[in-house]
């Protein structure tokens, strides 16, 4: 059997689901919203499933859907792209990932990669035959810096993969470093995938800028965003990959022997869903800022030392102050202990650089996270 995939435990998201479920815990770990997502995107989807069709759609996706996601770029992100030739719908953000790391890298290649990082990208780059060259990122802005990206690239390095907003550190990375990043792209000729999954969900009054929009990185950026964000519908895995013609030709001979379609009814919901109007961007955003502050002042209010969160579902807090070094112990104990599950931000790092910060995922009803405060409550200064 392979050994990257026979030596590796199951995804993190995936343990502390089940041991939630098992120890009838309050579930901040894996990122879902408690939200049942837009009632009219759920119903179109309903409608398309009962009289539309449900046979193989086209691999690049329905064109309606294509002709949908350039609208929604250009008016969102300022890009113009060709639903025939620069945009294909995938299973999931995980898939257009999975194909593009399959599709762009060579044996031998390098591959640049930003810690903290999904856990999904190193067993992909390995598996591509990627050899990756790590950026830690550090906090707490977690930004890019020259010196650390001339140590990162060199003139075996075929792509760099960025996510942006980052998962799990809830941080944004400025304009400037995005043409930081871009500078390095151009001088050793090297591609991006821009995992932009979390691109709408971003609070404060912040806007989204994707690196594709920079300067010299339109014919060079494999965008990645998942409609299962943008519409709080994480079981969906519709994704979007953008490419220019040359890049797209390439991605979807991966993608037709991958999955090669998408669900045709989800597809239908996702167009109608991309031509809301701002009311619903901006409804969703304030909704989970709301959230998110209620969450964050709970846990101040509780001693915990909280990390700023300018977007995704996602907050941190750092537990080295309760004398706490071994974030994964930690997560253990407060899920089977106290009845919270959350996630240890070590498992977003390829050998466990950072141990004293934990992910909660506040996209929650007051409800359901007044219930783990309380619970929360019980921790003492010296930790569970
Ligand atoms: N990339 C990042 C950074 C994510 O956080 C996630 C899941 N939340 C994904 C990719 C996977 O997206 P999807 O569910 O569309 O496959
Ligand atoms: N992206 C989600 C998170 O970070 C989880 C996705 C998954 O379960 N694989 O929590």
């Amino acid at each position: 059997m392979n050994p990257i995939f026979a030596d590796l435990p199951t995804t993190v998201f995936e343990v502390m689901s089940r041991l939630a479920r098992e120890n009838d815990a309050v579930n901040l770990g894996q990122g879902f919203p408690d939200d049942p997502g837009p009632l009219d995107v759920r119903q179109k989807a309903a409608d398309a499933l009962i009289n539309g069709w449900n046979q193989y759609p086209p691999m690049m996706g329905l064109p309606e859907l294509r002709g949908a996601i350039a609208a929604h770029y250009r008016r969102w992100q300022g890009l113009d792209l060709d639903p025939d030739r620069e945009i294909m719908v995938t299973s999931g953000a995980t898939e257009a990932l999975a194909g593009a790391l399959l599709a762009l890298i060579e044996p031998g290649d390098e591959v640049v990669l930003f810690e903290p990082m999904y856990d999904a990208y190193l067993p992909l780059v390995r598996r591509a035959g990627g050899i990756p060259k790590f950026v830690t990122l550090k906090p707490p802005h977690f930004r890019l810096t020259d010196e650390a990206l001339a140590a990162a690239f060199s003139p075996r390095t075929r792509l760099a993969l960025l996510n942006n907003p980052l998962n799990p550190t809830a941080t944004i990375f400025p304009d400037e470093d995005l043409d930081l990043l871009a500078s390095y792209c151009q001088r050793f000729d090297a591609l991006c995938i821009s995992d932009e999954v979390w691109e709408h969900v971003v609070f404060d009054g912040r806007r989204h800028t994707s690196i594709m929009a920079r300067p010299g990185m339109r014919e060079r950026t494999v965008k990645i965003s998942s409609a299962g964000k943008i519409f709080s519908l994480t079981g969906w895995k519709v994704g979007f990959v953008m490419a220019a013609p040359h890049l797209m030709r390439v991605l979807s001979k991966a993608h037709q022997f991958l999955t090669f379609t998408t669900p045709p009814n989800l597809q239908v919901a996702a167009a109608h869903g991309l031509a809301k109007d701002d009311t619903y961007f901006e409804g969703m955003r304030a909704d989970l800022q709301r959230s998110r502050d209620r969450f964050a002042s709970g846990l101040s209010g509780l001693g915990l030392a909280v990390l700023p969160s300018a977007g995704t579902y996602f907050l941190n807090i750092d537990i080295g102050p309760l004398g706490e070094h071994d974030d994964v112990a930690f997560c253990e104990r407060l899920v089977l202990k106290h009845g919270v599950a959350a996630i240890p931000v070590s498992a977003f790092y390829a050998a466990r650089g950072v141990t004293n910060i934990v992910r909660f995922c506040f996209a929650k009803r007051d409800a359901t996270l007044d219930a783990a405060l309380e619970r929360l409550s019980a921790l003492s200064a010296r930790g569970p």
